[in-house]
């Protein structure tokens, strides 16, 4: 009986350190996946924030909408939005 229940440990154990190996491997490729994605798409602690004339919402330079060139307003400038449709309210009131 000893014997038995030593067994059974020993392969829930087993169970146990491969369900870890699995999720440690797991994990590492999300980071790995995740880091080359974050490149894009994600902000960076670094990155540039800036924030939305119209409702003020900070966001990533890149992944705000600048104020095109043509459209600039007087002196305004480094202006940018969280959408298009911010810009349009904006260019809206200010035109
Ligand atoms: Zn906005």
């Amino acid at each position: 009986m000893k014997t038995l229940l030593l067994f059974v440990v020993a392969f829930f154990a087993y169970l146990l350190v491969r369900f870890i190996m699995k999720r440690v491997n797991e994990i590492r490729q999300d980071a790995l996946s995740g880091n080359a994605q974050e490149h894009r798409t994600t902000p960076e602690e670094a990155e540039r924030m800036v924030t939305c004339a119209e409702c003020g919402l900070r966001l990533p330079e890149s992944e705000a909408i600048p104020l095109d060139p043509s459209e600039t307003i007087g002196t305004a400038h480094n202006i940018a939005f969280c959408s298009q449709e911010h810009k349009q309210q904006y260019l809206k009131k200010h035109s």
